[in-house]
């Protein structure tokens, strides 16, 4: 006889999404999570100085306000609030401009200091960011006929393609490429990679079409929030409980794994034939993250002054610049350059750090498991764009890619995204089922983001797993 109906091993993002669907089905749903605190990918904590709060991994969430499930969730009764900074992103150049991700389409093309380009960017996004909530479902999502066929076949003819080809055919000059190619280096693939294209386009929509906000107070306020919601659906969280084999938990009808493969293929009892085992070998993880956080006696003292008013900017120079970054990076190469993101959340939320006193987040792309310092080559980036950057600078914190694993089981060598977004498995990963949250042992599913739509705080893997499970298991329940 089952003890519960759900056992949730992981309390990511994912993780509470798949426990916080199963508990408003009625299901007796236990959540056991490795760490002290809740959250996964999306925790805070005092880094650096006492007083200054820092986000760990994630800082900044478009995917988390752009896709249906977490907005459903009314997380505001658990005290979420979002800040939007003026500028979702600037991306800063050696002539002392910037190019800007605004909101709005005019500010954006602006910034391109080229009409030509300011129509080019329009015309490639408005079509999408007009109708994003409709797109969001269809696209972030497993393979399945989607609800809105034409404006699906629409982003699939833009974006299934690579960045760097796209931006130079719509784009006349430096801004607009650059600031389409920084944003498609989310993808942690070579920017002629397909389909990096699509996700320029994706993170460029969100920008224009919901923001890209930072919680009040911190990522860990998302969490929080999910398991206060899950709490008051009767949902249980364990916390300080690594799990490693089935026999250690509850007897359950489901469990739903917010690991990833190489993660799962150590956890004992669950039963996999070898042929499946062998293809969760095969699979790829993407190239890593160097992270690093400051406490700053002053904001960033940036040359551009619309960096001053961005929530995130991208370092990466000209789009020939990012390209080789995040070649270097695939290929196991240190990048000379390495393509840098950098947050700088006090400027909109005070409250996370002492009175007037700062905070910046930041990480660069690495290859995948290097245990090389990077803090001397984002510490120069950052300088060149924004001179007196290290006087400001009280005390900084880094983690190399081990360190990164060590803190989480889940970042595989540094990936930051459960795997590589290759067109092979962007829509079909793990491995490629009909229902690829399902496994063959019956009893076990896949929620986290090496399951479509992978990596990001959306809670969309958690979403569909908790559904394909509740599926399959629709006669059984009492
Ligand atoms: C440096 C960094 C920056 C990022 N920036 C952003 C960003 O700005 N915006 C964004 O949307 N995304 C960002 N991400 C990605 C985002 O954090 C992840 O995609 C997201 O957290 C994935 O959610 P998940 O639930 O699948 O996995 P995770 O959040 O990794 O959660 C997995 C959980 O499972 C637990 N666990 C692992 N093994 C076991 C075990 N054996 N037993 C029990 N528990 C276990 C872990 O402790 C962890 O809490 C960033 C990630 C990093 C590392």
């Amino acid at each position: 006889m089952a003890e519960r109906d759900a056992v949730v091993v992981g309390a990511g993002p994912n993780g509470l999404a798949a426990a916080i669907v199963l508990a408003r089905a009625g299901w007796s749903v236990e959540v056991f999570e490795a760490g002290e605190t809740v959250g996964g990918g999306a925790r805070s904590a005092e880094l650096t100085l006492p007083g200054f709060l820092h986000d760990v991994c994630s800082a900044i969430y478009p995917l988390t306000v752009g896709t249906p499930f977490i907005p459903s969730l009314s997380l505001e009764r658990y005290g979420l609030r979002w800040i939007h900074p003026p500028f979702p992103l600037a991306h800063p150049f050696d002539d002392g401009t910037a190019a800007v991700l605004a909101r709005g389409f005019a500010e954006t093309g602006e910034s391109f200091g080229e009409p030509v380009d300011a129509r080019a960017w329009e015309r490639l996004f408005r079509p999408f960011s007009d109708r994003w909530m409709e797109l969001s479902p269809d696209l972030l999502g497993p393979l399945g006929l989607p609800s809105h066929p034409f404006r699906m076949a629409h982003f699939g003819l833009v974006g299934l393609r690579g960045a760097a080809g796209l931006a130079k055919s719509r784009f006349r000059g430096f801004r607009a490429r650059a600031l389409f190619a920084g944003l498609a280096a989310h993808s942690f693939l070579p920017i002629e990679q397909i389909p990096t294209a699509a996700f320029g386009l994706m993170l460029g929509v969100t920008g224009h079409a919901v923001g890209w906000p930072q919680p009040e107070g911190g990522a860990q306020r998302i969490p929080d929030a999910l398991a206060a919601l899950l709490r008051d659906e009767g949902g249980t969280v364990h916390t300080g409980r690594l799990i490693k084999s089935l026999a250690e938990l509850p007897r359950a009808r489901v469990y739903l794994f917010d690991l990833t493969p190489a993660q799962l293929l150590e956890i004992e009892g669950i039963r996999w034939p070898e042929g499946y085992r062998r293809r969760l070998r095969r699979y790829r993880y993407g190239p890593g993250v160097f992270k690093l956080d400051w406490a700053l006696s002053e904001p960033i003292p940036w040359r551009a002054e619309a960096c001053r008013q961005a929530g995130t900017v991208h370092l990466g120079g000209p789009i020939e610049h990012v390209a080789a970054s995040e070649r270097a990076a695939w290929e196991g190469r240190d990048p000379t350059r390495p393509f840098t993101l950098v947050g700088q959340a006090t400027l909109f939320d005070p409250t996370r750090a002492p009175a007037g006193k700062h905070t910046a987040w930041a990480y660069c792309h690495v290859p995948h498991g290097s245990t090389a310092d990077f803090t001397e080559l984002v510490e120069n980036r950052i300088e060149r764009f924004a001179p007196g950057f290290r006087d400001v600078v009280l005390a900084r914190h880094t983690l190399n890619t081990a360190q990164l694993e060590a803190y989480n089981p889940n970042l595989i060598g540094g990936d930051i995204n459960g795997g590589a977004a290759t067109l092979a498995q962007l829509f079909t990963r793990p491995v490629a089922r009909l229902v690829p949250y399902s496994t063959p042992d019956p009893r076990v599913y896949i929620c986290s983001s090496s399951t479509p739509p992978s990596g990001g705080v959306h809670g969309m893997c958690g979403y569909y797993a908790a559904t394909a499970a509740l599926k399959s298991n629709q006669g059984d329940h009492p």
